[in-house]
């Protein structure tokens, strides 16, 4: 049998989720042997998400897990860490060994064929994300060999790994060989934090999408209205005076 994807989402209630979740839950659909992590940036596991897992019809496991204070207060809180970090352990704790791990935002948007670039990732696998920052791409860049030596990327910031949280993937027996592995609550750096605590060299990256060619996967973000999310706290409040 082909090895698991476990698609780990982290996610967060907001007018906007049920949008996001409906476009990337019926995109999973169409990926054989995926099992979605949908993590929930909370204290408790919501009904409606529960509801609406059960009635997609995937593989999932549902876990909730919220940002602790001290980052929600900061301007630049690191986004998803906490949620990310649950469903990391929850990977470590049941995943199948030659499985492999994924995180996928809610908010973007992936060509199904990225799914079977990533299946046979043995250590940490590599590819392009499209509409990424003021270059609109961030990619590793390969020798003549196929071998990676840098990153594309227009925000560097003194990362190792310029890479974007979809733009990686990692194999499940891997990742539980290295026990210290987690991601940082550090806005910006997560991933690169995260691919250092799995002790990859850049030669150890396995890519792929015709080497790092295609773009597969892109990171779209939905613009916030923010009337929109203004008039749903009126009304909040004026149901509660009436
Ligand atoms: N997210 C979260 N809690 C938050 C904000 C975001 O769990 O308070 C999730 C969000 O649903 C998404 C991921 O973290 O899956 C990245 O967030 P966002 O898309 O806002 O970040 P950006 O794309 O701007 O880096
Ligand atoms: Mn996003």
């Amino acid at each position: 049998t082909i090895p698991i994807i476990y698609v780990v989402t982290p996610t967060y209630h907001r007018p906007e989720m049920a949008a996001e979740l409906t476009r990337l839950g019926q995109t999973l659909l169409l990926v054989p042997r995926v099992h979605w992590i949908l993590a929930e940036d909370s204290k408790t596991c919501s009904q409606v998400l529960s509801d609406f897992l059960e009635k997609l019809g995937l593989p999932f496991t549902h876990i909730a897990s919220p940002m602790p204070d001290i980052y929600r207060k900061l301007s630049q809180a690191p986004r998803g860490v906490s949620n990310r970090r649950a469903a990391l352990q929850w990977v470590r704790d049941h995943g199948a060994d030659n499985g492999v791990l994924y995180f996928l935002d809610d908010d973007n948007a992936i060509d199904i064929r990225l799914f079977e670039e990533m299946r046979d990732t043995r250590k940490v696998s590599m590819w392009p994300v499209g509409l990424i920052g003021l270059y609109s791409v961030s990619s590793p860049v390969l020798n003549d060999d196929g071998v990676v030596v840098g990153f594309y990327d227009a925000w560097p910031a003194g990362r190792k790994f310029q890479v974007d949280m979809a733009g990686f993937a990692v194999n499940v027996e891997y990742l539980r060989k290295q026990r210290k592995a987690s991601m940082p609550y550090i806005a910006g750096h997560e991933e690169d934090g995260f691919l250092k605590s799995l002790r990859i060299t850049l030669p150890d990256i396995e890519v792929k999408a015709n080497r790092c060619t295609e773009i597969l996967v892109w990171h779209t973000r939905t613009t916030k209205n923010p009337l929109r999310t203004l008039n749903l706290t009126k009304h909040k409040s004026d149901n509660i005076k009436e």
